[in-house]
């Protein structure tokens, strides 16, 4: 059996390892990476590129389907047409690319890529089943990166017309009626798509609203976009089994009833992929399904250290690799921490939601006095040039220092300025520094120097 020996092995190249991987090799760690599919993990084959990539071309197509009905703004265009497989085929271009790219970027660090199945011995050696044969691989250090999959629920098992996520991104035809059970930021993302595609679609929620992580005030815009696109939503309900007939049959607050679809997309979460791999056998301590870590993403076990969804939430792209360049810089002996306090949470909805800090609920349910400054687009030049006026910005913030601890918005295109909002908070800005600082005119930011000032008490625009 061919053996392989190294400083740092990371198991799993999603965000999390292939960042991890890609920093030690930078520093001069020799680094092995092993993944039994392409590099790039869920985010870049089958989560956040892909998703976004279907939600991009469904937009285009809706707009596109709404002016050959209604002409808008002096423009009318003849009937939209779409060809999903192609589609699909623009979608996987995007994917190859990148993942091509991420083993690029390995090869340049000098780290070693194994393609195969890992199963670990114990927390120094681990056996990796190559399309070449088995190879053994010795490290010091060990990064377990083995990442989350699909919920499946008991009554409706993957398979037939119930789909999972990545089922939903390789279809090649438009399901005529798409039942998504689940209604958080994925289970949305997707119905939206689909909705503007041309599909007939019925979300099922058990909690009495959509996207329930976030306050009720920020996911309504979204709730209205819904109803505009003729999006059934049904909350406070449970999906159970398929009927004889092949309904959906849906528990709900108003009775049972069943519904007709073509496709049942089941997206009740993610959980984490925390005995693959033989994880479990390392028996290391447990926060429930995840596994345990500390500030340093250290586990139970001396030299095994454990990064992204399979260490609990937020179970984002974005966190994991953070986390994954943390481990990497103190591997090569750097100091370096994280704070988690100004991790964005993004959902790609239509209008697009995006959240940094803490919200005035969730202030309020922690007894915490605060201000808080809302602007709604309504009110924003920029936004009205778009004919899109939908959402707003809000801020929260410390009364007495006016330390920001919060930026939560909702509306086309605010995706882009998460980062902006991060960096915002991680600088420790206050109301006054946002305010004094100059927002280009006309940009939907403006909306956001308008927020602070209006929790200061004296809003310029409204
Ligand atoms: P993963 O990306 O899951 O990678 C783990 C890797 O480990 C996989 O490649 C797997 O093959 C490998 N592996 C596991 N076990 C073994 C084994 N035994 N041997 C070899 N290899 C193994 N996040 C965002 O931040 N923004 C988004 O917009 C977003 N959109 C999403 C949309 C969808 C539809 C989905 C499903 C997810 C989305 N996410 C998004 C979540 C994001 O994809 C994950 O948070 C991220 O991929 C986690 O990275 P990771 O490195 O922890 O694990």
């Amino acid at each position: 059996m061919r053996e392989i020996q190294c400083r740092l092995l990371v198991i799993g190249a999603g965000p999390g390892g292939y960042v991890c991987a890609i920093r030690a090799g930078q520093l001069g760690v020799d680094t092995v990476v092993v993944d039994a599919a392409p590099p790039g993990g869920t985010c870049l084959n089958v989560g956040c590129i892909p998703s976004k990539a279907l939600i991009h071309a469904a937009d285009e197509f809706h707009r596109l389907a709404q002016l050959s009905s209604t002409p808008s703004m002096g423009i009318s265009a003849g009937p939209a047409r779409l060809d999903l497989g192609a589609t699909m085929a623009w979608k996987d271009g995007i994917v190859e690319r990148l993942t091509g790219g991420v083993a690029t970027l390995l090869r340049k660090a000098k780290v070693r890529l194994v393609t195969g199945r890992a199963s670990i011995r114990d927390g120094k050696t681990v056996l990796v089943e190559t399309p070449e044969g088995p190879v053994q691989i010795r490290t010091e250090v060990l990064v377990l990166a083995t990442g989350s999959e699909p919920i499946e629920l008991p009554a409706l098992p993957f398979g037939g017309k119930v789909i999972s996520s990545t089922d939903a991104l390789a279809l090649t035809e438009v399901p005529g009626r798409l039942a998504v059970v689940g209604g958080g930021y994925i289970g949305l993302e997707l119905g939206i798509a689909y909705a503007k595609l041309g599909a007939e679609v019925t979300v099922v929620e058990a909690a009495p609203r959509i996207l329930p992580q976030y306050d009720a005030e920020l996911t309504r815009p979204v709730a209205q976009r819904l109803t505009q696109l003729g999006i059934r939503v049904l909350t406070g309900a449970r999906a159970g089994g398929l009927s004889d007939s092949g309904a959906l049959r849906v528990a709900g607050v108003d009775g049972a009833e069943d519904i007709q679809a073509d496709k049942v997309l089941v997206t009740v979460g993610r959980r984490p992929r925390a005995t693959a791999a033989g994880v479990d056998g390392l028996r290391l301590d447990m926060a429930g399904p995840f596994i345990r870590i500390d500030e340093r993403c250290r586990t139970s076990m001396t030299g095994v250290l454990a990064i992204g969804d399979v260490t609990g939430e937020p179970m984002l792209a974005h966190r994991a690799m953070v986390q994954g360049e943390m481990v990497a810089e103190l591997v090569a002996g750097q100091p370096r921490a994280w704070d988690k306090r100004a991790i964005p949470a993004v959902c790609f909805t239509d209008p697009e939601i995006v959240s940094v800090g803490i919200s005035p609920e969730e202030a309020a349910a922690a007894g915490r006095e605060v201000v808080t400054g809302l602007f709604p687009f309504a009110a924003n030049g920029r936004a009205m040039t778009a004919g899109d006026e939908a959402g707003f910005i809000r801020v929260t913030a410390r009364p007495d220092t006016h330390e920001v601890l919060g930026i939560q918005a909702v509306g086309a295109g605010v995706a882009e300025m998460a980062g902006g909002f991060a960096l915002a908070l991680e600088m420790g800005a206050r109301l006054e520094d946002i305010a004094g600082t100059i927002h280009a005119h006309p940009t939907r930011g403006e909306a956001l120097h308008e927020a602070c000032l209006r929790a200061l008490g004296h809003a310029l625009h409204i």
